[in-house]
């Protein structure tokens, strides 16, 4: 089968597409035909992983398709049913293993490429908001990168989910309306404008309860300006650095803020299981009422991968670069 990896950790040149037989599923695994992949910051960051050793991994975690063989217990995942999920790599490749237990069946209403945009950035938004924010009924969040992948589906989630009143800022006003258009109420473009100073104005200096951040250590001051007393504040990215120059813990003290960091790529498979049986529950239901929407930015063929990594390292993306990875 065809597949994408690397020739050495590096730039996009390093990108290679090879060819390797088809993964072997053992019990309570799933063979799955892969239709499309979605791209993902943490295949990027893989592709330039130094501390990386060979043979290099397929790159990809997510994928939608069919169910080409199921060796696990579970009827409702017997061959050609339709399902998206997390893989824990092998996602850029016709054929990948997918623990059945995190499968999540595709609604008809969906397209493969559809369904490709949800596992990943979906999964981290809900974790993120419901199980590490916490986040409450009609609370205040402050969802940054809001033309992200995963700020797009916070987005919709916290809308649709809890009607919470939210703050998006991005770089770029297509991306703010785009945020809008999915359920944000204040936006800042950050690049024109401080969002410390709008929190604070449109909440009267109570703060948000909760805030989604990316971008790390740009934001520390301005992070702690916009909490609100009791805020849970969860860093999930660094894209703004990973060092803060000067600390005051005192102030993390006074407002009581709860600042948790996480990964979900690294999690234990039962967490992952955990996570996608819970979504599957809540919310993929929404998706056939139209009440949550895939982000599509683009499909790009299979062979153009290394375009669609490029769309990415340039920011140029409002939600998800999908790869087709076959008809
Ligand atoms: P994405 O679609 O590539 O979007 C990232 C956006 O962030 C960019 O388009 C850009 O939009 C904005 N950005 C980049 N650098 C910035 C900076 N220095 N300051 C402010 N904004 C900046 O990303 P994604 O795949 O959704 O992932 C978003 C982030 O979440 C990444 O950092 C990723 O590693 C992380 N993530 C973490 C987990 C986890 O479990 N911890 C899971 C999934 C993703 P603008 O045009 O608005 O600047």
């Amino acid at each position: 089968m065809r597949a994408w990896s690397i020739e050495k950790p590096g730039g996009r040149e390093v990108l290679k597409q090879i060819e390797v037989e088809k993964p072997v599923p053992k019990q309570g695994e799933l063979l799955i035909e892969v239709k499309a992949a979605g791209v993902n910051r943490t295949d990027t960051l893989t592709r330039q992983n130094t501390g990386l050793s060979r043979p290099y991994p397929i790159l990809g975690i997510e994928v939608s398709g069919v169910v080409a063989e199921n060796q696990s217990t579970d009827p409702d995942l017997n061959a050609g049913t339709r399902v998206c999920g997390l893989v824990n790599h092998g996602g850029y490749g016709e054929y990948v293993i997918m623990p059945a237990d995190r499968a999540m069946i595709l609604p008809d209403e969906l397209t493969f490429e559809e369904g490709a945009a949800i596992p990943e950035v979906f999964l981290t938004a809900y974790q993120t908001l419901y199980w590490l924010g916490e986040l409450e009924e009609k609370e205040k969040i402050l969802i940054h990168a809001a033309g992200s992948g995963v700020g797009t589906a916070a987005i919709q989630l916290a809308s649709q989910l809890s009607q919470a009143t939210i703050f998006a800022t991005a770089g770029h006003p297509e991306k703010l309306e785009k945020a809008k258009e999915l359920g944000a109420h204040v936006l800042v473009n950050y690049k024109e404008e401080s969002f410390d100073e709008r929190v604070n104005e449109v909440t009267e200096g109570a703060g948000v309860d909760v805030i989604l951040d990316f971008i790390g250590a740009s934001y520390w001051e301005m992070n702690l300006e916009s909490c609100a007393v009791d805020a849970r504040w969860v860093l999930i990215g660094t894209l703004g650095g990973s060092e803060v120059a000067e600390v005051s813990l005192g102030d993390l003290m006074k407002k009581r803020i709860a600042l948790k960091g996480t990964l979900l790529t690294p999690r234990s498979d039962a967490y992952k299981a955990q996570l996608s049986k819970e979504f599957a529950e809540i919310a993929m239901p929404l998706f056939k009422e139209k009440q949550l929407k895939p982000v599509v930015h683009t499909v790009i063929p299979f062979k153009e991968l290394p375009e669609a990594h490029r769309i990415m390292e340039d920011n140029e993306n409002t939600g998800k670069i999908i790869l087709k990875v076959s008809d």
